[in-house]
C-alpha cells in the first residue's frame, strides 16, 4: 500500500507533466518540483488577474463609451422617425440634423419646387391693336373721332350674313363680326327662345350721307345728331357694327323699346361673350355723345369685350382714355 502511495503521485503526475511539457520551453524550471508548481500557481494566478484586469477595463471602457455616445446615438434615432414626417411636411426640412439629410434628400425637388409662384400676368396691352386704324376691330370713331378719308373708305373682308339669319334689308359685316354675330344669335336662340334680326349693318359713305340728310329733313341738324351720325362719323361705316332686334316684340330702333325684352337685356348681359358691346349705354350720353341705342352692338373682338366686361368698364373712349364726344364741336 506505502509503495502505491509514492506512486499515486507519479500516477497523476503525468497530468501535470504534459502542462509543465508546454511551459517548459518558457521556464528552465524542472518539472514536477515543488518549486515548478509554485511557479505554476503564481503564473496562473497573475494570468487569472491580467485577465480580469484586462476585462474590467474592456468593460467599463465600453460602458462608459455608451455613456458618453448615448446622448448622440439616441437623439438620431428620434430624428429618423422625425425625417419620415419631414418628407410628408416640407417646411421642417430646413431643421433635420446633417445625418437625417440623406433620406430626405430624394424627396427634397418637391419642397424646393412648392415656394415656387409663377410671375404674375402681364396687364392688359391697350396697344395691342390700333385705335385709330379704321380697319381695327379697336377702331375708335365718335363725333370727335371722324373715320380718315371717310368718303373713300370701305372696310376690309365685307361679306353677306349666312341665309339663316333674319337680314331684311341685305346688309353685309366684316368676315369675323359677322361669325360672332351667328353664333350670338345661335346663343340667343337657344338660350332665351327668341329669334334675332339682323336690322342695320354695313352702310357705305353714300348710304350715310342720304340717312343723315333724311333725319336733318324731319328733325333739323340738331335732332338728327341725337340719332343718326353725320356721314364719316358713323361706326356702321366700319363693318362692325350691328343694329339688332327679333321677330316677336314688335320694337324699331326707337326709344328704349328694345332694351326692355327679354333679348334685349340677354344681349346687353351676354353681348361681350361674343366679342359685341352695347355701344351707346343709357347712361353715357355725355361720352358717347349718342342717346341710350339697346339695339346698336358693336364688335371690338372677345379680348376686348371680356376686359372691358371684368373691369366693368362700358364705353371704348373710357377704356382707352379719350376725351368725351358729347358732340361735334367746332
Ligand atoms: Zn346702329
Amino acid at each position: 500500500m506505502a509503495t502505491d502511495n509514492p506512486q499515486a503521485p507519479d500516477d497523476r503526475a503525468p497530468a501535470p507533466r504534459r502542462r509543465d511539457a508546454r511551459s517548459a520551453s518558457r521556464s528552465p524550471e524542472s518539472p514536477g518540483s515543488p518549486e515548478a508548481r509554485r511557479a505554476l500557481v503564481r503564473r496562473r494566478v497573475i494570468a487569472v488577474s491580467t485577465i480580469v484586469i484586462v476585462l474590467s477595463l474592456f468593460v467599463g471602457g465600453t460602458v462608459a463609451a455608451v455613456l458618453i455616445a448615448a446622448p448622440r446615438i439616441l437623439p438620431p434615432v428620434a430624428n429618423v422617425a422625425g425625417t419620415t414626417t419631414t418628407v410628408a411636411s416640407p417646411g421642417a426640412t430646413s431643421d433635420a440634423p446633417a445625418p437625417a439629410v440623406s433620406p430626405v434628400t430624394p424627396a427634397s425637388p418637391s419642397p424646393s419646387a412648392a415656394p415656387f409662384t409663377p410671375p404674375p400676368p402681364p396687364g392688359f396691352d391697350k396697344t395691342q391693336l390700333s385705335i385709330d386704324d379704321p380697319n381695327s376691330y379697336w377702331f375708335v370713331v365718335n363725333k370727335q373721332r371722324p373715320i380718315p378719308d371717310a368718303e373713300n373708305f370701305v372696310p376690309n373682308e365685307l361679306t353677306d350674313l349666312p341665309p339663316d339669319m333674319p337680314n331684311p334689308n341685305g346688309y353685309q359685316l366684316r368676315l369675323t363680326p359677322m361669325a360672332a354675330l351667328a353664333a350670338m344669335f345661335a346663343a340667343d336662340k337657344n338660350e332665351v327662345g327668341t329669334q334675332l334680326v339682323a336690322q342695320s349693318g354695313y352702310r357705305d359713305y353714300s348710304v350715310q350721307v342720304r340717312a343723315y340728310q333724311y333725319y336733318v329733313g324731319v328733325d333739323g341738324v340738331a335732332g338728327a345728331d341725337k340719332t343718326s351720325a353725320r356721314p364719316g362719323f358713323s361706326e356702321h361705316q366700319t363693318g362692325l357694327a350691328m343694329d339688332i332686334l327679333d321677330t316677336t316684340s314688335g320694337c324699331t330702333t326707337d326709344f328704349d323699346c328694345f332694351g326692355k325684352t327679354a333679348s334685349g337685356k340677354w344681349l346687353a348681359a351676354n353681348a361681350y361673350r361674343f366679342g359685341y358691346i352695347l355701344r351707346y349705354p343709357a347712361d353715357k350720353t355725355a361720352i358717347t355723345g349718342y342717346e341710350y341705342e339697346p339695339w346698336h352692338f358693336r364688335y371690338v373682338g372677345t379680348e376686348l369685350s371680356n376686359e372691358m366686361h371684368n373691369t366693368g368698364v362700358e364705353t371704348l373712349e373710357e377704356f382707352f382714355g379719350l376725351p368725351a364726344a358729347p358732340d361735334y364741336g367746332g
